[in-house]
């Protein structure tokens, strides 16, 4: 069988032939966020609607990293290696500090209580970015049932703690990502997986100063949305699709496919030389070796 489907010959220079889409783990009911520790040699990732965050060893498997997660959705780490993470039941960004102690990084704006966090990147210098959409207040599935106090926005955190709406003309914000050098922001708005438009993913070019201009559509994932994405090395998008993982060129073209036998929520790239992408996918953990690293930013 085959594990991809090459749309753009350039494909082939980023997959390897011979190297397969493995299972790694499976029995959970909606994965999410996954992370990968390099110095720990472990991947974290949220199941959801079993209110935990769970840890992946080569070797080792699976075991509970936290529970209860407070419905845990997307993680990250930040420059100092701090875990950060987007909560659902608790409404807020959280980061846990190298001595296991949680600080919140964000659960108001202005008063008002934050939606549910759903993905989150830090920049270079520091600062938090994450889509605060609906979904984790619209049912008790994925979070508790809940008055929604703010419109869906995107919010960057400086380093003083500092909150402000980056973005404010989304419907659903959900995944995010920053290209190798920061001078893009590409942000994803899934409208649709609730039945209203619009679901395509956006970009932005970002200057020195954090400020955001352009916006216009990048890509629009098909099958299936841009619920989790991540780059490589050279600048392409690697994005979460009904049908498995889409290879978006920087010019914005899907170039081909890791064809995944569940639908991949998210994923991020890992392993010892960050070339493994490991992709979480409705109730289980999938990995695969590229023929290229992820970016420098997690
Ligand atoms: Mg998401």
């Amino acid at each position: 069988m085959s594990y991809f489907e090459v749309v753009n010959p350039l494909f082939g220079r980023y997959v390897l032939g011979n190297a397969p889409v493995k299972q790694i783990a499976t029995g959970f009911d909606w994965v999410e966020g996954p992370v990968w520790f390099g110095d720990a040699g472990c991947l974290l990732f949220s199941d959801i609607p079993n209110n935990r965050i769970l840890r992946w060893s080569p070797g080792a498997g699976v075991s509970t990293f936290r529970q209860p997660s407070n419905f845990a959705n997307g993680n990250t780490r930040d420059r100092q290696g701090r875990l950060v993470t987007c909560e659902h039941g608790t409404r807020r960004v959280t980061r846990t500090e190298l001595d296991g102690s949680v600080t919140i990084v964000a659960d108001r704006y202005r008063g008002r209580r934050l939606n549910s966090p759903n993905d989150v990147v830090v920049k270079s210098d520091g600062s938090i970015w994450f889509s605060d959409p609906h979904y984790g207040i619209m049912t008790d599935y994925e979070g508790f049932l809940a008055e929604q106090e703010l419109p869906c926005h995107v919010y960057r955190v400086d380093p003083s703690g500092e909150i402000e709406v980056a973005l404010a003309d989304f419907n659903c914000p959900n995944g995010l990502a920053f290209s190798p050098d920061e001078t893009r922001l590409y942000v994803a708005d899934t409208g649709r997986m609730f039945g209203s438009d619009p679901q395509h993913i956006r970009v932005f070019n970002v200057a020195s100063s954090g400020a955001l201009s352009g916006g216009e559509v990048f890509h629009t994932i098909s099958p299936g949305c841009a619920d989790g994405f991540r780059m490589d090395s050279d600048g392409n998008m690697w994005s979460s699709a009904a049908d498995g993982v889409h290879c978006i060129s920087p010019d914005g073209h899907l170039i081909g496919k890791v064809l995944v036998p569940e639908l991949v929520s998210n994923l991020c790239f890992g392993g010892h030389a960050k070339h493994q992408l490991f992709m979480t996918a409705t109730t289980s953990v999938y990995s695969i070796t590229l023929n290229r690293r992820g970016a420098q930013n997690p």
